[in-house]
């Protein structure tokens, strides 16, 4: 068995399949190219040869590059080999003087559609699923297959950066208006008689690049409307990554120089900043866990084995509130139906009225029709009658935070259900072992900790109770997964995982201004470290008031327990925002920030007095390394407590939940990167320095000793 199968029709068409065995779907490497490189080689020797004919025997195309060969190379010079080599056959695939047609069955991303792009011509069969794209960029890296060349010279530079940089996966349709694909089909047969009708009407078919008289679409880099766009492109992508994604800066160095240089040259500078991003620090960072841990968990790393898969066919909503609301749509966006049930009519009908508003922005950018939405909305049912939630197979409650409330419609709820049923809860915090107590079943009890807006939010946090059954674990897995999310598993404890760790990012943000740090500084420090917001930013989106009442919840429990309660500096901050300043946060229009009405938010001028500057302001990196070494060392330390146990969930449930840095691969990962030892040492420096909380966590200690890292 070959991996390109070859076949000659009687016109003298070869149709090249890939078709790699042992494998769902074909892939870049050496099994491939191996093979591949000697049909190129049948096909330049043979004469009566007229066209040739690229498809794939697998459901996709060619879903990209071998991510785990590009993950190990550590020489860049292996890199920058990989690309030639790659880079040389597809030059002797358009060079070999036969008209070549890839026929895109499928998906073609990253060096798929390299691969499609080194061909004359492009026909996708109109597959509503197929993508195609070159999302290189998500995983650190660029399309090292004269992707950047390629593109830019097919479409024009201007339309071809974003596709690069932000690393779009386009639909067939939008693929044809861009001019990626020149045609569809409808039917694999109608795709083939395409191709080689094109092939009969276009004997002496080159690229565009290598006709003599080639014009770029657009201009080249020195163009005028061009050379514009690089005087500020830069610093645009600067103003959002500042810096911390060098495949940004790579594939616009790519484009700019293959822009005033030839073709082949500009191939030759791609594979040059291919090759520094494949060995960098960042594309390892990104592949480890947004690659493979991720992966990992979508396998089911976490799920509990030998449990049959399950599906949500109905599932009840208590309380139609934001959280209710979103998580309404998502299942029924799934095709599950829902039950969203409310005190009142009218507040279940507003539940109900927030995936109407959503479908309609949907439908408004083309991405929803009047069919799906009324079909949509049809599988949703408000309303106050517990009856209605006969049959379902899951509860999802979110009803107010209070205990008393919860245990009420809890009871309410199981009445109705049959035995088998499963109870979540989406608290966010309050230990799912107690909400269990008011549950017949509290085997079949587990908290479903949702992020929002849940419909933009991927991850959800699964908690186990004391008493939630494997069988309860796995269908509450099943159900997130059904509804596209990613689910992480933890334990139950105060905070869960995420909002344990998250928190500590805005508390040393508020600490920092506590000791007189300038505002402005720290809220950039939180940017230039890869967070999506900045820490004072986040605590007033979060609201004072609630984290507020979340403390003083804690004290009480502490103290009923007679645990000491150690408090974090920036405690203080709060306290005095919320009950001496009065100015709570976001939805109050007034905290840290200052919300006109109309205009845009800036930092309230008031904090200068209240918080007055330092005479040492501390250089921007130390600011960041407290950020940041803060939210590393308490995932360690849940991950050290069995809070949340792999180091796959650990990471993701960082970049997921609460935007940990992408570039750093999650929470663990930076520890692992930033080298544990080092990290110990300097987490010493920064306790010595600014407090115990930076002491680093024990297992961080035990594992510097014995030279581990995370795996
Ligand atoms: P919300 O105030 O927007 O909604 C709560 C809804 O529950 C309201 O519509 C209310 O009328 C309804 N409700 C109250 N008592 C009820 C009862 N007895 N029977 C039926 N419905 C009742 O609150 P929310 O932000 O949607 O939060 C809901 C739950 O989700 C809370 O436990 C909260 O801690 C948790 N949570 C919130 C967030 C968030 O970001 N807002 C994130 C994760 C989890």
């Amino acid at each position: 068995m070959t991996a390109v199968k070859f076949e000659k029709d009687a016109q003298g068409v070869v149709t090249l399949t890939l078709d790699m065995p042992g494998r769902s779907m074909n892939v870049l490497n050496e099994a491939l190219t191996g093979p591949f490189l000697d049909a190129i080689g049948q096909i330049e020797r043979d004469p009566s040869i007229t066209g040739v004919i690229l498809t794939s025997g697998k459901k996709e195309f060619l879903a990209g590059a071998d991510i785990e060969g590009l993950f190990k190379i550590t020489d860049p010079q292996d890199a920058f080999e990989l690309a030639e080599q790659f880079k040389a056959l597809l030059r002797r695939l358009e060079k070999c003087g036969r008209p070549v047609v890839a026929a895109l069955n499928g998906t073609a991303l990253g060096g798929g559609l390299e691969l499609a792009l080194a061909c004359h011509y492009r026909i996708a069969l109109n597959n509503p699923k197929a993508k195609f794209g070159l999302p290189e960029v998500k995983l650190g890296v660029l399309p090292g297959g004269g992707g950047t060349q390629r593109l830019p010279r097919l479409i024009g530079i201007q339309p071809a950066l974003p596709l690069m940089l932000e690393g779009k996966e386009l639909r067939a349709e939008a693929a044809v208006k861009q001019g990626i694909i020149h045609e569809l089909a409808e039917t694999p047969e109608e795709m083939i008689t395409k191709a080689k009708a094109w092939i009969a009407a276009n004997p002496k078919a080159v690229q565009p690049w290598d006709d003599k008289k080639f014009r770029w679409p657009g201009g080249d880099s020195k163009s005028p409307a061009n050379a514009q766009v690089w005087a500020i492109a830069p610093s645009m992508a600067s103003a959002k990554s500042y810096g911390n994604y060098p495949a940004v800066t790579n594939i616009m160095s790519c484009v700019f120089e293959g822009g005033i240089t030839d073709f082949d040259t500009g191939c030759r500078v791609e594979s040059r900043y291919f090759a520094e991003l494949v060995v960098g620090q960042v594309s390892k960072n990104m592949i480890g866990t947004l690659w493979f841990q991720l992966n990992g968990i979508n396998k089911g790393s976490s799920r509990p084995e030998g449990i049959e898969r399950s599906t949500v066919k109905k599932l009840g909503i208590l309380g139609a509130g934001m959280m209710g609301a979103g998580i309404a749509y998502v299942s029924a966006k799934v095709g599950i139906e829902v039950v969203l049930l409310d005190t009142t009519q009218e507040a279940a009908d507003k539940g109900k009225a927030y995936s109407e508003n959503l479908l309609d922005k949907a439908m408004k950018k083309g991405r929803e029709s009047a069919e799906g939405k009324a079909a949509l909305l049809a599988r949703i049912t408000p309303t106050t009658a517990y009856e209605l939630l006969k049959g379902c197979d899951l509860i999802i409650e979110a009803v107010f935070e209070d205990r008393g409330i919860k245990a009420d419609v809890t009871r309410k709820a199981e009445a109705m259900l049959g035995k088998d049923a499963v109870f979540a809860s989406n608290t966010s915090t309050l230990p799912i072992t107690g909400l269990a107590e008011a549950s017949e079943r509290p085997k079949n009890f587990i908290g479903l900790h949702f992020f929002s807006p849940v419909d933009k939010m991927p991850l959800v946090e699964i908690i186990k109770g004391k008493k939630t059954s494997k069988e309860t674990l796995a269908r509450g897995f099943d159900y997130v997964q059904q509804i596209k999310k990613t689910p992480i598993v933890v334990n139950d404890s105060r905070g869960f995982y995420t909002s344990r760790c998250f928190a500590t990012y805005p508390m040393e943000g508020l600490t920092l201004l506590a000791e007189g740090q300038h505002p402005r500084s720290i809220e950039v420090a939180g940017l230039q470290a890869g967070m999506p917001v900045g820490p004072l930013a986040v605590q007033d989106e979060v609201s004072m008031s609630l984290s507020m009442h979340i403390l003083e919840q804690t004290r009480k429990d502490l103290a009923a327990a007679g645990k000491p309660v150690v408090e974090h500096p920036g405690v203080a901050v709060i306290e005095k925002m919320v009950k001496q300043l009065d100015r709570p946060g976001k939805k109050a229009g007034k905290g840290l920030y200052d919300y006109p009405a109309g205009g845009q938010k800036h930092l309230w001028a008031g904090l200068a007095e209240h918080f007055p500057l330092a005479d040492t302001q501390l250089p921007q990196q130390e600011l960041i390394d407290r950020m940041m070494f803060a939210q590393a060392n308490e995932a360690a330390k849940c991950h050290a407590e069995g809070v949340v146990e792999t180091v796959a969930d650990t990471n993701i449930g960082s970049i997921f939940g609460w935007g940990f840095a992408p570039f750093q691969g999650g929470a663990l990962q930076f520890i692992n990167a930033y080298g544990v030892e080092n990290f110990v040492k300097r987490s010493r420096e920064l306790a010595r320095k600014y407090g115990d909380r930076f002491k680093p966590a024990p297992i961080l200690v035990k594992m510097a000793k014995e030279g581990r890292r995370f795996e």
